[in-house]
């Protein structure tokens, strides 16, 4: 029975799965080796809560309670007594298995271990621990107390009974899972970049503007947001090594990624995060650049 689960990372991802862990009545430690990311996320988590609960989602007294349940802290080696630890590190793979290497000794024998990864194989990370059964992927999306899906990546050897446990965690959080086998990139990634790819194709062959492609989209398609916004929102450096990760992993010329995509990349025009991308955000409103 999952009751104590550690959170390790406290960046955008990790602060969202501590988050709605604490909000179903988990004890939650959450760990990060940088004593500001772990400030950052805790003023972060209060302010959503607030917001939630300002719009009637959650009560204040939850709020509370919730936050009361989160412990941060900077060693790996508070894990101890946990049930489940989720990984929710910086995306490079080396990282990862440093803090799995450091991880396991301390850890109870039963505990399970999940990790977040968006591209990198759960079962090489597996390998990397004393317990590949009990080990799987748990691939929230962003931001994760509003978006519904968990996708769940079995590794070869992850046992029924981990699977099993996790899916009911992920029930339990109010998520709906779905299942996926380890190949690049899993399920929403796999059919949603090359889309967002295309769509950068389309610009750099002139089939259309920004604002064309953009509306097209939005209208034709019903997508709440355009495959360009959208790209800009995911940032174009996430969006250029997904990319990358389908292109190597699965050896297909389909997954070339767009040439300006890289170019975008090279010039530091990575999205929203960095003020330009295909849209311009200094002013008040995004502008298209092309
Ligand atoms: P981020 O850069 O915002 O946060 C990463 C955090 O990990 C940082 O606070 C960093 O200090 C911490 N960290 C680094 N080394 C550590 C260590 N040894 N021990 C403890 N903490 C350590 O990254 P993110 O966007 O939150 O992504 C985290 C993971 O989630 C990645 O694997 C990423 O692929 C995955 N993911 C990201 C998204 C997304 O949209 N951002 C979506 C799904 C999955």
């Amino acid at each position: 029975m999952i009751q104590r689960i550690g959170v390790v990372g406290a960046g955008q991802m990790g602060t969202g799965i501590a988050h709605v862990c604490a909000l179903s009545g988990y004890e939650v430690t959450l760990v990060d080796i940088r004593q500001d990311a772990l400030d950052d996320a805790l003023t972060r988590i209060d302010r959503d809560m607030q917001r939630l609960a300002r719009r009637g989602a959650i009560d204040a007294e939850k709020r509370g309670d919730a936050l009361a349940r989160i412990r941060p802290v900077t060693t790996l080696t508070s894990l101890k007594d946990h049930d489940l630890v989720i990984e929710a590190a910086t995306e490079d793979e080396d990282v990862k298995r440093t803090i799995f290497k450091s991880l396991v000794p301390d850890l109870k024998p039963d505990a399970l271990i999940a990790t977040n990864t968006s591209s990198i194989p759960i079962t090489r990370l597996a390998a990397t621990t004393d317990r590949p059964e009990k080990f799987i992927g748990m691939h929230f999306m962003n931001p994760v107390p509003v978006m519904k899906l968990i996708e769940i990546i079995r590794g070869i050897a992850t046992s029924d009974e981990t699977y099993q446990a996790v899916r009911q965690l992920c029930q339990s959080l109010g998520k709906t899972s779905a299942v996926s086998e380890d190949f690049p990139a899993f399920i929403v990634n796999r059919i949603l970049l090359p889309m967002l790819n295309e769509a950068v194709y389309t610009l750099y062959e002139g089939v259309g503007s920004v604002e064309a492609i953009d509306t097209a989209m939005r209208l034709g398609a019903n997508h709440p947001m355009g495959p360009l916004e959208l790209a800009d929102f995911i940032g174009l450096d996430t969006c250029l090594s997904v990319m990358n990760v389908l292109y190597e992993g699965l050896a297909d010329s389909k997954y070339r990624p767009c040439p300006l995509l890289v170019k975008y990349v090279e010039a530091g025009w990575l999205g929203r995060k960095a003020g330009r991308g295909f849209y311009d955000y200094s002013g008040p409103k995004p502008v298209p650049t092309r």
